[in-house]
């Protein structure tokens, strides 16, 4: 009988743990990719990606942590599950399903390409026919980055610099180090309004839809997922990327 007891014991003491353990989700993310996660002005994490979350998080009764890495390392800390789940402006992808599972979309993302103000290029293939080759900057392993490495790089139409944020590659492209920067619309809006002398070609490179990434064997992902499909149905999303991307 007290073995019984003291077993029970034990089993309510590891469950008991278990639990304390589960409050946090722990988020990685690349807080440097406006509107989508940025720093406030009390220097806190905000923006879509990082307000979704804290909503998904209060709704299943989890503290939210945020981690701030390279967008690189999203997807390998993700499916090592040093992180709990990667909400980076993430842009679903055939070779990302084989290495995560994504939850449903909740925003549309179109990699758009980033010239100086006074150039006349139109397109990417415009510099190609110009000048032989184009020299592209990205951010290291995003889309913009796997893309323009198979057209351009690949095709031995250009070389492809690849930056630690989408910050460093505009600056490069300040710099004059590269002809155009591929990056994603809203940051890529949000870096032209920040520093004078860039415009947004209008030809788009590519529409893509967003999803959170979490491990293939991730405890939590049915729960957040139904959660999330719960705040696109009620429109708290929506009201989240609004105060966002104000319309235009
Ligand atoms: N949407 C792009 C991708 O998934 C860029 C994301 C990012 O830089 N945070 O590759």
């Amino acid at each position: 009988m007290k073995k019984i007891v003291a077993m029970i014991l034990v089993a309510m003491l590891a469950l008991a743990g278990l639990t304390a353990m589960a409050e946090t989700l722990t988020m990685c993310t690349n807080v440097a990719f406006p509107p989508y996660e940025f720093y406030g002005e009390d220097s806190e994490p905000t923006g879509i990606d990082v307000e979704i979350a804290k909503a998904i998080a209060e709704k299943l009764g989890y503290e939210l942590e945020i981690v701030d890495i390279e967008f690189a390392q999203c997807i390998p800390g993700v499916q090592s599950g040093k992180y709990d789940f990667s909400a980076a402006g993430m842009t679903v992808t055939e070779e990302r399903q084989q290495m995560v599972q994504f939850t449903d979309t909740y925003a549309t993302g179109i990699q758009v390409i980033i010239v100086p103000e006074d150039s006349e290029m139109a397109s990417l293939d415009d510099f190609v026919d110009a000048n032989g080759s184009v020299k592209v900057g990205v951010q290291m392993a995003t889309t913009g980055d796997l893309y323009t490495t198979w057209d351009y790089e690949d095709e031995g139409k250009g070389t492809v610099d690849r930056y630690t944020t989408g910050a460093a590659a505009v600056q490069a492209l300040l710099a004059g180090k590269v002809d155009c920067v591929v990056i994603d619309n809203e940051p890529a809006k949000n870096f032209v309004a920040q520093n004078e002398g860039l415009k947004i070609l209008d030809t788009a490179y590519a529409v893509e839809d967003y999803a959170m990434a979490f491990a293939k064997d991730s405890p939590i992902y049915e729960d957040f997922n139904n959660a999330l499909a719960e705040l696109i149905e009620d429109g708290t999303v929506q009201g989240i990327i609004d105060t966002f991307i104000p319309a235009e």
